[in-house]
């Protein structure tokens, strides 16, 4: 039998060991923990929506219509008109036919994965997609091929060696962990040449990207059938839960078949309610978009002569990549003592020797927050330097 005490000392040995902590208060660009105040660039929440009182007033007011549970199933007697009025209101926000809500993304990837490809059939993925795509192509028992990330040349050969009837590629839209875009106009050539499908997960890209906010395909211009559109809604939609759109067809096959959509109680119709009241600010509040992207500049050009490699993201996500794991973490305790939380990002989450520290912007910075963070962690890098030339 397994000894937990000793793979746990193990893990921390590593450098590996996660800790969480506890936040009091409203999720915001400041965070109280421990009775500290601290300026965080942690969460996912983009556009600042999650503490946005219209979205709080959405939620209050259903909480008196229609009380807090979700009671049941969606195919037993849980599908709520605010379920139904919200999935009408996505499908129409990203212009696709129909659309279908899951209580979770991580919920929504091991559902439609496993609808949409079986035994017999083929899943291909790029290296760096996200946990959920991984546990969803196991889970769907399809032959699964994993290409180098973005490498359309190596996924060409992958579907053209492949003799499955049945192929589907699934990517990330936007990398997690990078902030890259993922090369989705030669996807959809490669889909279309080989006769495949493409799930796209917008799970950083929806509310941040394109005119509206409607996402990395509405901000790329593109449109194909081949594509099913996967989106999350706990991120910059600042709320929980998530989406997938595409033809009314397959829409139909997934309340069918997806398990995770079927063998689950129907998540609260307040939540459905609030993520309806979240896409009007998302569409009306372009401002919060235009100072992402504004952040975005001003930490890069800041960033341009630390010793860490920054990637190319034109997303709210703006790695810097360190490397060693406890490089990265001792990065990270010095930004925490000079009262910033910027999260060390490790293995498995990233590949190994690729620990990185994860900026994520949010509108509800203010410029000024920006620029403390830069200055901060030129002062942490200067330390760090200092020490290893006197070590
Ligand atoms: C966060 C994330 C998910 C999971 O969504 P949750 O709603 O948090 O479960 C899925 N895919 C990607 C790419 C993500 O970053």
């Amino acid at each position: 039998m397994r000894d937990f005490h000793e793979a746990l000392a193990a893990l921390d040995a590593q450098s590996l060991l996660r800790r969480r902590r506890v936040v009091s208060g409203p999720q915001g660009a400041t965070l109280e923990v421990d009775g500290q105040q601290l300026l965080a660039f942690a969460s996912n929440d983009y556009l600042g929506l999650a503490s946005h009182p219209k979205l709080a007033e959405a939620a209050i007011d259903a909480i008196r219509r229609y009380g807090v549970g979700g009671a049941s199933s969606h195919l037993i007697s849980g599908h709520h008109e605010t379920h139904e009025r919200l999935e009408h209101a996505l499908a129409s926000f990203v212009g696709l036919p129909r659309a279908l809500y899951f209580s979770t993304g991580y919920m929504a990837n091991t559902g439609i994965i496993p609808a949409l490809a079986g035994r017999g059939d083929a899943v291909f993925s790029d290296e760096l997609n996200h946990a959920c795509i991984i546990d969803g192509a196991r889970l769907s028992r399809a032959a699964l091929h994993v290409y180098p990330h973005g490498d359309l040349a190596v996924l060409d050969q992958l579907l053209a060696a492949s003799a499955s009837r049945e192929k589907l590629i699934v990517s990330d839209a936007v990398f997690s962990m990078d902030g890259d875009l993922a090369p989705i106009a030669g996807l959809v050539e490669l889909a279309e040449r080989h006769d495949a499908r493409l799930l796209l997960d917008d799970a950083h890209g929806f509310g941040v990207l394109g005119p509206d906010g409607q996402g990395t395909l509405a901000h790329l211009g593109v449109r194909s059938d081949r594509i099913v559109y996967m989106g999350t809604l706990g991120k910059a939609a600042g709320v929980a839960g998530a989406f997938v759109a595409g033809s009314a067809d397959i829409i139909e096959w997934l309340v069918q078949r997806a398990r995770t959509y079927v063998f689950t109680t129907a998540s609260p119709p307040l939540l459905a309610a609030t993520i309806s009241a979240s896409l009007d600010v998302i569409r009306d509040e372009a401002w919060r978009r235009d100072r992402l992207r504004s952040h975005a500049r001003a930490l890069r050009s800041g960033l341009s002569d630390v010793p860490w490699a920054s990637k190319p993201s034109e997303t709210a996500i703006q790695p810097l990549v360190v490397g060693d794991n406890a490089a990265v973490m001792a990065l990270m305790e010095g930004l925490w003592r000079r009262g910033f939380w910027v999260p060390g990002i490790r293995p498995p989450t990233v590949p190994e020797g690729t620990a990185r520290l994860r900026i994520s912007l949010s509108a509800q910075h203010t410029p000024e927050q920006v620029t403390a963070l830069v200055a901060a962690l030129r002062a942490v890098s200067a330390e760090m330097q200092r020490k290893r030339a006197i070590a």
